[in-house]
C-alpha cells in the first residue's frame, strides 16, 4: 500500500510517498513559498532530482504539481493516481478531542477546526492540505495524525497548570505536548531493541532538534512531556526560549515598549540558543564557534545540556524505573558531544556513558 504523507504549513507543503509494506520512501519533496512565488523540490528514490522555481499561487496548485510529478510517465514513481492508496496528514494540535490517529470525515474536520485556536498558525494550514486532497483525490482515504495525541495519556497532575481552574474549563488551557509521533515511535523501537514488551517498558525520549522536547514514557504511555499548551515550553531550543518566569513577558513589554504578541514573537523566534549565542540556531555552528573560543556559543551549549539534563532527572524521579534514555532528531542523533554533556550531569545517578559508542552515532532505526 502506498501512502502519501503530507505536512502542510501556511506557505509550504512537505510530502513523502511511502510504500508501507517495505517502509521505503518512493519519493519525497517540498513545495515552498506558496502564495509568494514558488519553489518545488522532488526527489525520487531512483532517478533525477527536480528543483525548480515555479508559480505556486495556492496549495491546490502545489498539490496538483506534486500529484502530477508522482504519477508522471517519465518522472513518476507510481502508475497513475490509483498508485496512491491513502493519504496521511500531519495535524499539529488535536486538543483533548484526539487521543489517536483517525480516518478523516466531515465531523473530524469540524473537530480539528474547533481546536484551531490552540494552534492558530498550524491547524488552519494543516486543514488546507486536507481540503485540497479531498478535492483532488476523491474517495482516497485520509488519516489525521496528531502531534499531541500520544500525550493524551498524561495524568491530570502532569498536564494541569497552576492557574484558575476556570481557564481549563473555558479555554482548555493545559499542557498538551508535541512531537508525539516521534516519542511514540522511538519508545516502541527502544522496547524492541531492548527485547522488552512495550507495556512493561519505561523510557525517557529526548527529541532534540530545532524544536526539542523530552518525554517520560511509562509502560509504553506518555506520562509527562516538556512542551505545553504550545511548543514554546520546555528547554531552550533553536530560537525558542523554553521555560522562563512568566513575569518576564510583561517586564520586557514594559521596558521595550512592546505588546504581549511582540514579546511572544521574540520568545519564539529570537531567543533560545540563537538569542544567547548571537551566532546561530544550528548546533553545528555553535559547536564550531565554541571550539574557536566563542564564549556565548559555549554558554548556549551548556545551557541546553543543563536544561535537558534537568528534564531527564525529573522524569527519572516520576518513572521510578527507567529502562533507557533515548536520543533522536537532528541534535539527538548527530551531536555526540552534546549527548555526552547532558549525560555527564547524571553520573551521580549511576548513568555512565560509553564514550566509544557515543562517538559512533549509529542510528538504530
Ligand atoms: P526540525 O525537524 O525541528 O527542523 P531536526 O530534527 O531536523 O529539526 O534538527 C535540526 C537541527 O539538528 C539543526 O538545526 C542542528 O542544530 C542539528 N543538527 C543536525 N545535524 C547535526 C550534526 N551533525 N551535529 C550537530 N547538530 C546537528
Amino acid at each position: 500500500m502506498n501512502v502519501l504523507v503530507i505536512n502542510c504549513g501556511s506557505s509550504s507543503l512537505k510530502y513523502q510517498l511511502i510504500d508501507s509494506a517495505s517502509e521505503s520512501v518512493l519519493a519525497k519533496g517540498l513545495c515552498e513559498r506558496i502564495g509568494i512565488d514558488g519553489r518545488f523540490t522532488y526527489k525520487p528514490a531512483k532517478g533525477e532530482k527536480i528543483e525548480k522555481e515555479v508559480d505556486l499561487p495556492d496549495h491546490a496548485v502545489a498539490l496538483k504539481l506534486v500529484l502530477s510529478t508522482l504519477t508522471d510517465k517519465e518522472t513518476g514513481v507510481v502508475d497513475g493516481m490509483k498508485g496512491i492508496d491513502a493519504v496521511g496528514h500531519r495535524i499539529v494540535h488535536g486538543g483533548e478531542k484526539f487521543a489517536t490517529s483517525v480516518v478523516i470525515d466531515d465531523q473530524v474536520i469540524k473537530d480539528i477546526e474547533s481546536v484551531s485556536d490552540l494552534a492558530p498558525l498550524h491547524n488552519p494550514a494543516n486543514l488546507i492540505g486536507v481540503r485540497v486532497c479531498k478535492e483532488l483525490m476523491p474517495g482516497v482515504p485520509m488519516v489525521a495524525v496528531f502531534d499531541t495525541a500520544f500525550h493524551q495519556t498524561m495524568p491530570k497532575e502532569a498536564y494541569m497548570y497552576g492557574v484558575p481552574y476556570d481557564y481549563y474549563k473555558k479555554y482548555a488551557v493545559r499542557k498538551y505536548g508535541f512531537h508525539g509521533t516521534s516519542h511514540s515511535f522511538v519508545s516502541k523501537r527502544a522496547a524492541e531493541i531492548l527485547g522488552k514488551d512495550i507495556d512493561d517498558t519505561n523510557v525517557i525520549v529526548c527529541h532534540l532538534g530545532n524544536g526539542s522536547s523530552v518525554c517520560a514514557v511509562k509502560n509504553g504511555k506518555s506520562v509527562d512531556t516538556s512542551m505545553g499548551l504550545t511548543p514554546l515550553e520546555g528547554m531552550l531550543m533553536g530560537t525558542r526560549s523554553g521555560n522562563i518566569d512568566p513575569a518576564v513577558v510583561s517586564f520586557i513589554a514594559d521596558k521595550e515598549k512592546l505588546d504581549a504578541d511582540a514579546v511572544m514573537d521574540i520568545l519564539n523566534k529570537k531567543s533560545g540558543v540563537a538569542g544567547i549565542s548571537g551566532v546561530s540556531s544550528d548546533f553545528r555552528d555553535l559547536d564550531a564557534a565554541s571550539r574557536e573560543g566563542n564564549e556565548r556559543a559555549e554558554l548556549a551549549l551548556s545551557m541546553f545540556s543543563y536544561q535537558v539534563a534537568k528534564f531527564i532527572g525529573s522524569y527519572l524521579a516520576i518513572l521510578g524505573r527507567c529502562d533507557a534514555i533515548c536520543f533522536t532528531a537532528g541534535i539527538g542523533e548527530n551531536d555526540g558531544p552534546v549527548r555526552a554533556r547532558i549525560l555527564k550531569y547524571l553520573e551521580g545517578l549511576g548513568i555512565l556513558i560509553d564514550s566509544e559508542k557515543n562517538r559512533e552515532t549509529v542510528a538504530l532505526v
